[in-house]
């Protein structure tokens, strides 16, 4: 897929470490980093999801207040829904840690990360603090303030309401609270705070907007005392754009969530109002906290050296600044603050090359290489002002130098072509919080220093050394892959290490519900050359694993081969893990080499284990021939297939008495009374057809914009009752009914390992003489609910309404919810 990378990504010119293409700044953009370098004061912006957080503030403050401001989202958002591809999960998480990626690239930000998990919706803090860590997230939110020392601390959410927002959003508001004061506790994390040491930011904002007052007019009578408004539409005449448009332009990068956003112009008021600190008296989130030079010690004549940079500055000779900027550079070196020291060079350092036009890169000729492949590197060095000297080219962890005394003359491009072995220790690209199996609430980090980290740092860098203007000064540059697209010209990718052969498993699960073998097909793919080996599985106990076994050979990187193994299930039911491995003379490969492509983000690798799950249920089951009309999407209609039922979708035009009489059941789709108009007029013959004798299974709705009044034969309301703990209680109403004891016995155990959640939107009102309840659900802290699964007798047939997941816990493999879902597809057989 061809990656657009949009002139806006070098917009504001803010330095991204990982970006792939060298930032190249304008001179307005130059004189923006001055006017940054001339600013010593940070701001943190803190919420639970990508996407949570108010890029216009972000925004604001980094380009025009010019503060070093960064987001802190305590998850990737796996829990979320992916509007344009099918990774959900970890992947999904993956995709959205790249979009705020994007988008600081846009606002100018930085991107930092907690190890909880976004595992699904939550209703209250307390439960969401339960299942992440909450000492370990603490840690992980006071340990981003402690290195990023942030003055001012900005929460999106209240910490005060509870019950009104997803119980990630309030624990975020919460977490930070306390961290504010634990980051400034020697006690708290006592090592981490030897080594980082502590720190107290001064304020902290909650960032209010009419939105949690409930309306416009009630937020316009609330008393603002406490709160100062920012103009967050503000012009910057310097880049030609206002703010509200940098923030639209970083907004809509969250694609996988459809939040494309058309920019504002004109006055935009921002509300932060004051939890902690002491208010400003003049709208400053810095008031009475120095965020001038004369901050650090010995920073004084810096803040002189930089004020006077800016004053002579000459829009049309940026160059003109570099020999003043190599003394600033100079003097920060010598500064005592570790803290501000670090930063500060860096951001003179890209001064200085912004200045003098430097282009530096080291390019690959493939994208994806494997450990101890020899490779050619495509080096340039390109200087556009001033005199440079090229001194020494190296690449970190490898024993790769070159040593040059190669003079860079105005605009002359240096290029070099030099052979490069990608050392045999170097690790594979893999996400480092998808290294270890997660639990539910949290990451597992064996590294700690990547700990907060958005991505893992590469490990392949090339350093350039060069001599400006009398000083040595050391270019970091990824390695990165280009090419030229005769359609889309030069396009970048990043660089990355894969294991040298790919093994992946046709499906992650293969359910069966009868005694039938079926086909897994399983995909070995060469990332290397000149393979061979054998694929070896392992065959579990009771389990019979047909396949041939025989020497593969693979000559060209990129070559695949298929083969098909039969999967044959016990007797009775069992569930096994099917593992699968390529052994060469020198290694065993067991992982599948993901690749996740889309425009807005640079592709990503991700490492998965080659198993797959191989579960026969224990199930049986009466009548065979199910319609399915779809809702809003689902995979239930695959699942029951799998399961030996054979399923037909219909689409509303279809649905007639006739059509519907050829099957034992019909099931609805999730939502299809929310997505589906035409449903509204087909429901009279779909209880027709349950009143000669028909089965009719309803899948959840939600409870606001349904197509129909009319969901069942009989009064019946839904509401926005839900179980979100999948471990919780379940209690049998209907002991005796058929649905829990035909064919299959139901029992407790029946509930065991679901996943995410019990079920969602579940009636609680219904017609008390038709409709009967057979199980009640009870989350922690709530009443007993009995909707979940309500069961009528309508004529000779029966309508059934469910709210439970079926369409979450199939995909999953979740026996329990295919023995239950047979027995409402027997009822009456
Ligand atoms: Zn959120």
């Amino acid at each position: 897929m061809k990656k657009h990378y949009l002139v806006l990504l070098v917009l504001l010119g803010s330095y991204n470490l990982f970006a792939q293409q060298p930032s190249q700044l304008n001179s307005s953009q130059i004189y923006q980093q001055l006017e940054k370098l001339d600013f010593l004061g940070s701001v943190l912006y803190v919420a639970a999801h990508p996407d949570d957080e108010n890029t216009k503030l972000i925004s604001y403050f980094s380009n025009q207040i010019h503060a070093n401001t960064a987001y802190l989202s305590l998850t990737r958002g796996d829990g979320g829904q992916n509007l344009i591809g099918s990774e959900l999960r970890e992947k999904l998480g993956l995709i959205r840690t790249q979009e705020l990626l994007a988008a600081r690239k846009i606002d100018g930000g930085q991107q930092f990360f907690s190890r909880a998990n976004d595992f699904g919706y939550s209703k209250t803090p307390q439960e969401t603090l339960e299942i992440w860590n909450k000492e370990e997230v603490l840690k992980d939110v006071v340990k981003t303030i402690r290195k990023f020392q942030p003055d001012v601390i900005i929460n999106r959410f209240d910490h005060r309401t509870e019950g009104n927002t997803h119980g990630h959003h309030t624990s975020s508001a919460r977490l930070s609270l306390e961290a504010f004061d634990k980051a400034a506790d020697d006690n708290f994390a006592s090592a981490e705070a030897k080594t980082l040491g502590t720190w107290q930011p001064q304020r902290l904002f909650f960032n209010t907007s009419w939105w949690f007052y409930g309306s416009q007019e009630k937020f316009e009578e609330a008393d603002k005392s406490k709160m100062l408004a920012i103009d967050a539409g503000v012009y910057n005449p310097l880049i030609g754009i206002s703010n509200s448009e940098i923030a639209s332009h970083s907004r809509s990068q969250h694609k996988s969530q459809g939040f494309g956003n058309t920019p504002v112009r004109g006055e935009q008021l921002e509300y932060i109002e004051l939890i902690k600190g002491e208010i400003p008296t003049n709208n400053d989130v810095f008031e009475g906290i120095n965020t001038t030079w004369s901050r650090v010690k010995g920073g004084e004549k810096i803040g002189k050296l930089v004020d006077k940079i800016k004053e002579e500055y000459d829009f049309t000779a940026p160059s003109k600044s570099l020999r003043d900027l190599v003394k600033v550079y100079q003097l920060i070196e010598k500064l005592d603050n570790d803290h501000w020291r670090t930063i500060k060079l860096e951001e003179t350092k890209n001064l200085i090359a912004a200045c003098a036009g430097l282009y530096l890169e080291a390019v690959t000729q493939s994208a994806l290489t494997t450990p101890g492949e020899t490779i050619s590197l495509q080096i340039e060095a390109t200087q556009r002002e001033a005199i440079g000297v090229l001194k020494e080219i190296s690449i970190s962890n490898s024993n790769f130098k070159k040593k040059f005394t190669t003079t860079l003359n105005s605009n002359q491009r240096i290029s070099l072509t030099e052979e490069f072995t990608i050392p045999t220790t170097t690790p594979y690209t893999n996400p480092y919080w998808l290294e270890k199996p997660s639990e539910l609430g949290m990451y597992e980090v064996s590294n700690k220093v990547y700990i907060g980290l958005p991505e893992t740092p590469s490990t392949l860098k090339a350093n350039f050394v060069l001599e400006i203007e009398g000083l040595i000064l050391n270019f970091e540059k990824e390695l990165v892959y280009k090419y030229n697209d005769p359609v889309e010209g030069e396009v970048y990718e990043p660089f990355q290490i894969v294991p040298a052969i790919s093994v992946k498993m046709g499906k992650p699960i293969l359910i069966f519900g009868n005694e039938n073998s079926k086909v897994l097909p399983i995909t070995i793919k060469a990332f290397s050359n000149n393979i061979s080996g054998q694929l070896k599985l392992n065959v579990p106990k009771k389990w019979k694993i047909d396949y041939t076994q025989e020497d593969m050979r693979f000559s060209k990187k990129g070559e695949e081969k298929l083969i098909y193994v039969t999967v044959t299930p016990p007797h009775e039911g069992s569930e096994a893990q099917l593992e699968a491995r390529f052994i060469t003379s020198e290694k065993e490969y067991d992982q599948h080499v993901v690749e996740i492509d889309y425009e807005h983000i640079p592709k990503q690798i991700l490492l998965e284990a080659a198993t797959a799950k191989l579960i026969a249920l224990d199930i049986k089951k009466k009548g065979d021939k199910i319609a399915y009309i779809e809702g809003a999407g689902d995979v239930v209609p695959e699942s029951l297939r799998e399961i030996g039922y054979q399923v037909n979708v219909l689409q509303p035009e279809q649905i007639t008495l006739k059509k519907l009489n050829e099957f034992d059941a019909v099931v609805i789709g999730i939502r299809a009374y929310n997505t589906v108009n035409d449903l509204a007029f087909k429901q009279s013959i779909l209880f027709e057809y349950v009143n000669q004798g028909g089965n009719m299974i309803v899948q959840y709705n939600t409870n606001r914009g349904l197509i129909t009044e009319n969901l069942a034969p009989y009064a019946l309301h839904v509401s926005r009752d839900r179980v979100t703990d999948e471990f919780s209680e379940v209690k049998f109403l209907a002991k005796k009914h058929p649905i829990l004891n035909s064919p299959n016995q139901i029992t407790s155990s029946d509930f065991e390992n679901w996943v995410q959640e019990r079920g969602l939107y579940f009636p609680n009102e219904w017609d008390k003489e038709h409709f009967t309840p057979i199980l009640s659900l009870k989350e922690k802290g709530e009443s007993w609910m009995d909707g979940s699964l309500l069961v009528a007798s309508y004529g000779k047939g029966n309508y059934i309404y469910t709210g439970l997941s079926f369409f979450r816990e199939f995909p999953a493999g979740v026996s329990g919810s295919y023995r239950l879902f047979a027995n409402l597809i027997s009822l009456g057989k």
